[in-house]
Parts: structure tokens; sequence; C-alpha cells
């Protein structure tokens, strides 16, 4: 993000671009106010107040609004703000931004507002990367962990490891300038806070992988000979699920993926039947090559057998390619299947056909990936925050070395100075210009 200049009053469109119930077009910046009288029938904008008017340029009136006037700080972006609230048509909404812009704002850069409100300290930054992924939230699950970290929690944690780290610094800095009057803290002193500081780190990390996978969701492809009834399932289970993505590529023999809200987002892939046939047409051995591909990148692998026909020859050797993956053995067509016999120690028993056994089939597939319960997660990470409480953790490993063998102690606090500024980041106190702007390049316009 370049922005042009910090203090100019912005000015963007909140809401997605279309037709419906209401627009937001919101200002923020010293100008607010200002051009709210110049762009309304009104003078008065009294804080906090629901205001009634017209949205004019010059005498043409352009819509009939609701104003939502803010005084700074108590603001999203703890600046003055105006929300005007208009008919959700995309050419009103452009029609009042334009006769914003010309009485005197800018139009606002992607994330602006949020930047805004980290840079006047309305937020912190693992709240500002909240809010982009509550509005980016594939899962309703995911969107309740965001909501989490929006409220801080994340921060409140690291604060909590950093206050201890910071109490064994200042400690040693003490001893360090008046060494007269204060006393060394002992090894052991040391030692016992940097080993809780580590295992405290390590038991927010240990949520990370979860954290991914509540976030970037997994790859599930279905895979068995033809006519077991794969696309069946597909079709099933998207019938059961909200689809979330829709990618339909273009011959019934190539690959078909949608991804569903298993509570992780599930890239459900249908893949055309794998078989070895040296009579296969090219379309066709096309579909099997990419089948084969897409077996090797999923995640998990729901493989299907026919149970009205039984575990044939053809099974095993498409069950060969895939068994050494993580899998889940399924026995398709059980509503017809006379005699059945269970060839697996654990086999499930569906049918695509009446929906039998589904319900149970989504929480294995739910049970195979994750090893925690959603609803106990405190909060989720990204890559960014990962990245600094592993730098944390490696500077207080090299601090307990240290202590260990006692090293002298400002060359230790050397160590928890990094281990510090990396917790830092976390919040966003200490940051640099290219990893904030990063941040909020990938937010929307209007956000
Ligand atoms: P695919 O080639 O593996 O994708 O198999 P399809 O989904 O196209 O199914 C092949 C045939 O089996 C179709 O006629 C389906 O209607 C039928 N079929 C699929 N699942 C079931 C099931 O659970 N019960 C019954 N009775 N028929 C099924």
């Amino acid at each position: 993000m370049n922005i042009i200049n910090e203090f100019d009053t912005i000015a963007a469109i909140s809401t997605p671009l279309g037709t419906g119930g209401v627009g937001v077009i919101r200002i923020s910046g010293d100008k607010s106010f200002e051009i709210a009288q110049k762009v309304t029938n009104r003078n008065d904008f009294p804080p906090g107040k629901i205001c009634h008017g017209w949205c004019i340029d010059n005498d043409k009136k352009i819509d009939e609004i609701i104003i939502l006037p803010f005084k700074a700080p108590n603001s999203y972006t703890g600046e003055d703000v105006i929300e005007i609230q208009c008919h959700g048509g995309i050419q009103v909404v452009k029609n009042i931004l334009d006769v914003v812009i010309k009485n005197g704002a800018r139009v606002a850069e992607r994330g602006e507002f949020t930047k805004r409100a980290f840079l006047n300290k309305r937020i912190d930054l693992s709240q500002a990367e909240a809010v982009d992924d509550l509005i980016h939230s594939k899962t309703s699950d995911f969107a309740i962990q965001s909501a989490k970290n929006l409220s801080g929690v994340l921060v409140q944690k690291t604060n909590e490891i950093k206050n201890k780290i910071f109490n064994v610094a200042s400690r040693i800095v003490a001893a360090t300038d008046f060494p007269e009057d204060v006393a060394e803290p002992d090894y052991s002193y040391l030692i016992e806070n940097f080993e809780k500081a580590i295992s405290d780190i390590n038991k927010i990390l240990s949520g990370a992988k979860s954290s991914d996978i509540l976030r970037q969701g997994i790859k599930v492809a279905i895979a068995g000979r033809p006519n077991v009834g794969k696309s069946s399932l597909f079709n099933a289970l998207l019938n059961l699920n909200r689809a979330i993505v829709t990618e339909i590529a273009g011959t019934t023999r190539d690959i078909i993926s949608e991804t569903i809200d298993l509570g992780i987002p599930v890239t459900l892939i249908d893949t055309a039947g794998i078989r070895d046939n040296k009579e296969l047409d090219k379309v066709e051995e096309i579909g099997i090559e990419y089948s084969k591909q897409s077996v090797k990148e999923a995640d998990l692998i729901l493989f299907l057998y026919d149970s009205s026909v039984g575990f044939t020859q053809e099974d095993n050797a498409i069950y060969n390619i895939i068994k050494n993956k993580k899998h889940i053995i399924i026995a398709n067509k059980i509503d017809i299947a006379e005699n059945f016999k269970n060839e697996f120690d654990s086999c499930l028993k569906i049918s695509a056909s009446t929906k039998n056994g589904l319900e149970q089939l989504k929480q294995s597939i739910k049970d195979s990936v994750l090893d925690f319960s959603i609803d106990d997660m405190e909060f989720t990470t990204n890559q960014r925050q990962q990245n600094c409480l592993a730098r944390c953790k490696e500077s207080l490993i090299n601090a307990l070395d240290g202590a260990k063998s006692h090293q002298l102690q400002d060359m230790i606090y050397i160590d928890l100075k990094s281990a510090l500024l990396a917790l830092d980041e976390i919040s966003g106190e200490v940051i640099t210009d290219d990893i904030l702007n990063n941040i909020f390049d990938h937010f929307c316009i209007g956000k």
C-alpha cells in the first residue's frame, strides 16, 4: 500500500458492489463532518445519533440516506468518521462516493480504514489480521475463531509470556547497572523462567497445524473403479452441505471439485475411475492421469467399492495404489448388498443413493484429520504470528543454554531482547513498513 498522505480524509464504498438492501459509504479523517455538511441537506451531526437526510450534489438529490456520525477517538479508525447508508444499488453508491470525493475526500487504499485503526491504537495487529480473516472466512467455525482473535486473546496470551521475560530482563539490567545495590538473579531463577516461557510458546505453537487446517482446509479425493458410486457420493455430500466454491471442469471423465463446509473447508475431488486398461481412449487416459495426481496431492482418500458386487480384483489394484496414504474404506450401495461380507477391519457402510451412513462418514473425515476439538480452541494463529513465536522461542533457547552454562548475564540479556522484539511483532508494537503494507494490501477496499 502506498498511502499518499496518512492525514487525508479518505472515503470508500464499504459494502460489496451489487444490488441489495443498503449500501454503505464510509468517510474517515478530519474533514469528515465538513464533507458531510457539503454532501447532505443537514448541518448538524450529533455524534452517536442516527441522522436522516438527503445526499445532494449542489441542488440535485442523489438519494435519501441515514448518516451515522462518530467523533474521534470513538470510531472504527479512531478518527472522525461519517457512515452514509443509502439504497443498495451499484450506481447510487458510486454516485454518493463521487460527490464525497468531489467535496474533499480521497479514495481509500485497500485496508486503509483498518490500518488507521491500528496506527491509532484502536486495535493491535493481530486484531487487524482477525478482521481480514473474519471477512474471508470460508466456514462458520473459522469465522467464530476469527472473532475470538478479534477480541484480542492471542495478544493477551503472548503478553503474559512477554511480561515474564520482561521481569527477568529488568532484573538483569538492574544488576548490571547498579552492581553495588542490586544482586544478579540466580541462574536457577533464569532457567526456571526461560523453561516456563518456552513451554508456554510450545503450547501456542502446538495449535499451529490446527490453525492452518481451519484456515486452508483439506483436500479429499474420492477414488475407486468406475460405477462404484463416486459421483453419487460426491453429489450426496454436496447436497448435505452448502458448497463454498465451484470449479467444475470440462468432461465427466475429468476432475470435478467443490469445497464444502464440514467445520473445516473440505475440497472434495471426484476423480475419474482409476484403472489400468490398455484400451482406454485418450480423454479417459488423461482423466486417469489427473486422478492419480489428485490422489497423490489429497490429504485424505475416500476409497469406494461396490458392496453389492463385493471386493473385486480391480478394486484391489486401485486399493494398492492408495493404501499407503491416509484413507477411509467405504462399502457403497449397502442398500442393495444382500449377504454383505465385510472384507476389512474398519470399513464404513453407506448408500450414496439413500444417504444412509453419510453423517458418520462426515464425522470420520473430520476425525481423521483433526486431532483437536474446534470448540476447545482458544484462538488461531497465522503464518506470520507462528514465525514470530518461533523466533521468540529460538532466542529463549539460546538464553536458556546461556543460563545453563552460566554465561555473563548481559550476554543473556541480548537474547531476551530479541525474544521480546519477536513478541512485539505479533501485536505490531514493533513492525516494519514492509510487513505492515503486506498485511493491509490483502484487505478489501472499504475495510
Ligand atoms: P462412478 O462411476 O463411480 O462415479 O459411479 P456413479 O456415481 O456414476 O454410480 C454408478 C451407478 O451406481 C449409478 O447408476 C448410480 O445410480 C448407482 N449408485 C451409486 N451409489 C449407489 C447406492 O448407494 N445404491 C444404489 N442402489 N445405487 C447406487
